[in-house]
């Protein structure tokens, strides 16, 4: 029996996870869903957009579901991972027929660091004698155990996930202290997977962002810091279409929390008009963690069926349905 603690917080993000919580009931997996709030929504009713009693309930759970907070989805989300010390940020980049994909057949992963670089939020103003503002600092921290811990996760990831190769991203030549000791230890970490069949290779930051448009299909798993993984990340998503069909997982040494990229987009909540897929993936990579694979892929081909039908999707990819029609037209595609 697993314990889900269950955030789907405001807008599209109450629609998506019921349709996607309608999908994990159907499975025969026992859960127990225990529903959490946080958001906008709960920070009108209690006066906080995270309430302790919401990190509580995480911190018992084995994972968290978690569909959007508006306005305040920064604060939560930040003190979620603080919290949860999640230090690895997943995005697969996956194209599906019928989507808008700019190509076919691409099915990488890139891990993120989650927990320094340049987000520690370390920012100090510049001032002249008589205290005007000239500039601005921000520090970038890059620590051994902190590389040493995304760099395993990645290869360790490679390595249960039938994955060949991991590619490490730096600004090694410019930044020779931070990003030079990353590369350090990313091939420390690789050389002991080198006997288990892992390839390893390593680029430049501003290279990568333009393989990833020129051959993105060389790529397996991309292991980088903070800053860099946020934007080759979104880079990632622009390949494959649209907000509505993207996960993303937040992991952490014994808690894990999975989320739609997508935020709680006011202009079409509660019009059951969102795409669910971008949800029920991110469950996927829940069963994933929880070791459930056979579950993982039978809804990820419910999905691809789907989606390469183009029959019963949402007007995000040109198509009639509702929410819920969607996610029953993949439920009922699910092949025991
Ligand atoms: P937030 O402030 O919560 O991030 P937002 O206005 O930035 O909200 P997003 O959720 O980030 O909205 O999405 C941006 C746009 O993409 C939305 O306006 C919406 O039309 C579209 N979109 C996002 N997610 C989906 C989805 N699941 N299905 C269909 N369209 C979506
Ligand atoms: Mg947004």
């Amino acid at each position: 029996m697993y314990k889900i603690a269950v955030i789907p917080g405001d807008g599209i993000g109450k629609e998506v996870m019921e349709a996607t919580l309608n999908i994990l009931e159907a499975l025969n997996i026992d859960f127990e869903f225990i529903f959490a709030d946080a958001g906008d929504e709960c920070k009108e009713k209690t006066g906080v957009a995270l309430p302790d009693e919401t990190i509580e309930i995480v911190k018992k759970a084995d994972a968290c579901l978690f569909g959007a907070a508006g306005e305040t989805a920064a604060d939560v989300i930040v003190r979620l991972r603080q919290e949860m010390d999640l230090f690895a940020n997943l995005r697969p980049v996956k194209s599906y027929p019928g989507t808008k994909s700019l190509f076919d057949d691409l099915d990488f992963m890139i891990v993120r660091e989650n927990t320094e670089g340049m987000y520690i939020g370390d920012e100090d103003y510049i001032k002249d004698e008589s205290g005007n503002i000239t500039g601005a600092t921000a520090k970038r921290v890059i620590t051994r155990d902190a590389s040493e811990r995304i760099c395993e996760y990645a290869f360790k990831y490679a390595k249960e996930n039938n994955r060949k190769k991991v590619t490490g991203i730096h600004k090694a030549n410019v930044l020779k202290k931070t990003d030079g000791l990353f590369k350090e230890v990313f091939y420390e970490v690789a050389e002991k997977y080198k006997s288990e069949g892992i390839e390893s290779e390593d680029f430049y930051v501003d290279a990568t962002a333009m393989y990833l448009l020129t051959r993105p299909k060389s790529f397996d798993v991309i292991v980088t810091t903070n800053l860099f993984g946020d934007i080759l990340s979104d880079e990632g998503a622009g390949l494959v279409g649209g907000l509505g069909l993207i996960p993303s997982a937040n992991i952490g040494e014994e808690r894990a929390l999975f989320e739609p990229v997508h935020g709680s987009a006011p202009d079409i909540a509660g019009k059951d008009l969102a795409n669910p897929t971008a949800m029920i993936l991110s469950a996927i990579m829940m069963l994933e963690y929880l070791g459930e694979k056979e579950a993982a892929n039978a809804i990820d081909k419910a999905i691809l069926k789907v989606l390469s039908e183009s029959k019963t999707v949402t007007g995000d990819l040109s198509g009639k349905s509702t929410t819920i029609e969607m996610s029953e037209a993949i439920k009922e595609k699910i092949e025991f």
